[in-house]
């Protein structure tokens, strides 16, 4: 069974790696297809299928959208698409752009509980001036001791309820989704395990995004349990929606499973790459 790995990040956005490096780690760690999916990002996936080629790697074009649901922060990740689709990149660029107001307020928030000169520290961390994220935050705060890890300074200060967290829009799910269909991709919940929602409301959302022509949900990430991916191998059954797989891999030391690491689809579930 070839291996797959469908979300991880490079420089383009959160993560440590020049696309081309994560191609050739992916490619040492005996990832078969691997797809980028920089947050709300295509740049870096013209390096990425350059560095592909020759590499044994079946390279597919994506990206991870932010999009608010309910006052809740989703992220839905687009496959296969077409990184010059116009829909695609003018959706982004408008997601991006609130990004970098965002990042203003947040330095305020984190100013006013103390922290001086945040702005400028997180962007001695950003890799890509179109893309600042909590994640350059919570390394510069690392840097500064207000925390010992990056996870740490999200539990401290990033998260909702915490002196950093500012609320913010980002797009709809119905844009999310139609962006990347517009580009010629699927669409697939990222990380369902990660949202603090009820039950109930889990399956609201599994059930709005179906309606909207959502096409798949990450069964396999690593921010969850074994348990969670049988949970949500069930509801992607229940659904009728596809399951994939990621690691969501930033780069080393930072995140919980390497590229390449998940095990294989539960058994009962179609994978997303059905028709590849
Ligand atoms: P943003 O899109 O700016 O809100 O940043 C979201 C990113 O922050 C995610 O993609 C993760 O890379 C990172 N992140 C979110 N929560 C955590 C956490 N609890 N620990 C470590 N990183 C996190
Ligand atoms: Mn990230
Ligand atoms: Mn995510
Ligand atoms: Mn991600």
């Amino acid at each position: 069974m070839p291996r797959y790995d469908l979300h991880c990040h490079s420089t383009h956005s959160d993560g440590l790696l020049a696309p081309a490096a994560v191609v050739a780690r992916a490619a040492l760690r005996g990832v078969d297809v691997l797809a980028l999916t920089d947050h709300d990002e295509v740049s870096g996936l013209a390096e990425a299928l350059e560095a592909a080629a020759g590499s044994g790697i079946t390279f597919v074009c994506g990206a991870e959208l932010s999009v608010s649901w309910e006052g809740v922060t989703i992220h839905v990740v687009g496959l296969g698409i077409d990184p010059e689709n116009a829909a695609l990149a003018t959706g982004l660029e408008t997601v991006r752009s609130g990004r970098t107001k965002r990042a203003r307020r947040i330095a305020d928030a984190l100013a006013a509980a103390g922290i001086r000169g945040a702005y400028e520290g997180a962007m001695k961390y950003v890799t890509s001036e179109r893309l600042v994220s909590r994640t350059h935050f919570a390394r510069y705060l690392v840097e500064a001791g207000h925390a010992g890890a990056v996870k740490d300074v999200f539990k401290r200060y990033l998260t909702r309820g915490k002196p950093g967290y500012v609320a913010h829009e980002w797009a709809t799910l119905t844009q999310a989704v139609g962006w990347i269909h517009a580009a010629g991709g699927q669409a697939v919940i990222a990380h369902p395990g990660r949202y603090d929602v009820t039950a109930t409301r889990m399956r609201r959302l599994l059930a709005e995004f179906r309606d909207e022509g959502g096409d798949a949900i990450e069964v396999l990430s690593s921010s969850h349990t074994p348990a969670q991916s049988v949970e949500f191998a069930a509801h992607a059954r229940a659904f009728g929606l596809r399951a994939s797989c990621g690691s969501d891999w930033h780069g080393p030391d930072e995140s919980w499973l390497d590229l390449g690491s998940m095990p294989d689809l539960p058994a009962g579930v179609v994978p997303v790459w059905k028709d590849w």
